[in-house]
């Protein structure tokens, strides 16, 4: 009689120790590229810091709460996009039209549910329209005039002037874009990737990866990079999650985000090597450059990259945090 419920208190309280032990992690980053020391300024680099920090935070305080790794990567991405120094959102490079035209993507891992947007030009935070897509409409994916159609039928999503997302940096970024081209040199798209993208574990042990970006400078033709593709810029599945910057091109060929947690599922691989092989290995392998971020289930969190630098920031299940910026960070 006694020993049932002496059985059944045990349990409770291992179940409970177990609960008790559910620790959150996450990553995020804004962007790859020719990050160099010389070229940032002392004030600048505290400016980035500061705001790689306020995302992470925002993020963070969701996962504390004991709130969903969904709401955590909307919370850190709206963060980096409302951020002038990143390439998502306001601040977001100009195409050759001289505009801009945004692309996002967020993804559930154990439900596996996504959503994307690409080529918005109105919309202040296109993480959440993709959110929207992902739970308010029967699709994945909407573009250009029809994103931003419904759009309007969403009350909840902020509109803004296309000029909205401008900045003198980008407009200069465009401007030497111009004169390389014009002078028969090739572009330097490798030159800076700025876009922005957050992984996050909550207490129930689920994964959500989002990313956000203005694409590259100079693109034409409705151009559409890796970010809001499920499986190149983003992925999340119930064990991986998986956020890119770089070279979109590359990245869709290589299905970078998903190839990562693809190894980590079939193969057992590491979450530190399968992202090692995938960025440092079959990207470079086709031409391409940039880098990644992911994160596992238990917390594991790997941030590869191929260029001289990469905004990144993370909190670990211990609770220890970090910001990095360049290489040797
Ligand atoms: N991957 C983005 C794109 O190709 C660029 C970036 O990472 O900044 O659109």
């Amino acid at each position: 009689m006694v020993r049932i419920p002496l059985l059944l208190a045990l349990g409770l309280a291992t179940s409970a120790a177990f609960a008790g032990d559910t620790r959150t992690a996450l990553v995020i980053h804004a962007g790859a590229g020719v990050i160099e020391r010389k070229a940032l300024s002392v004030d600048d680099e505290r400016a980035v810091r500061k705001d790689l920090n306020r995302a992470l935070d925002a993020g963070n305080a969701v996962l504390e709460d004991g709130g969903s790794a969904l709401d955590a990567v909307t919370a850190s991405i709206v963060v980096l996009e409302e951020s002038p120094w990143f390439n998502a959102g306001k601040g977001a490079v100009f195409n050759a039209a001289g505009g801009h035209e945004l692309d996002a993507s967020i993804m559930e891992g154990h439900t596996r549910r996504a959503g994307a947007v690409a080529g918005l030009t109105t919309v202040r935070n296109p993480i959440r329209l993709a959110r929207t897509v992902m739970e308010h409409s029967p699709h994945v994916m909407m573009a250009g005039a029809g994103a931003e159609a419904f759009a309007d039928t969403r009350p909840e999503i902020s509109r803004v002037r296309p000029d909205w997302f401008d900045t003198d940096r980008r407009r200069e970024q465009l401007e030497e874009a111009r004169r390389l081209e014009n002078a028969g040199q090739a572009a330097k798209p490798s030159t800076y990737f700025g876009t922005v993208g957050a992984v996050a574990l909550d207490k129930q042990g689920h994964i959500a990866a989002a990313t956000s970006t203005g694409g590259m400078t100079n693109k034409r033709y409705g151009r559409v990079g890796d970010a809001p593709i499920i499986g190149a810029g983003n992925w999340a599945d119930d064990r991986c999650g998986v956020s890119g910057t770089g070279w979109g091109e590359f990245y869709i060929r290589a299905a970078v985000a998903h190839d990562i947690c693809a190894r980590v599922a079939y193969r057992g691989d590491s979450l530190a090597a399968a992202a090692e092989a995938v960025v440092n290995g079959e990207v470079v392998k086709l031409g391409g450059n940039g880098g990644a971020i992911a994160l596992d289930r238990d917390g594991n969190i790997a941030m590869p990259f191929n260029t001289s630098g990469m905004y990144r920031a993370w909190i670990k299940p211990d609770g220890s945090r970090g910001t990095a910026i360049f290489r040797d960070e």
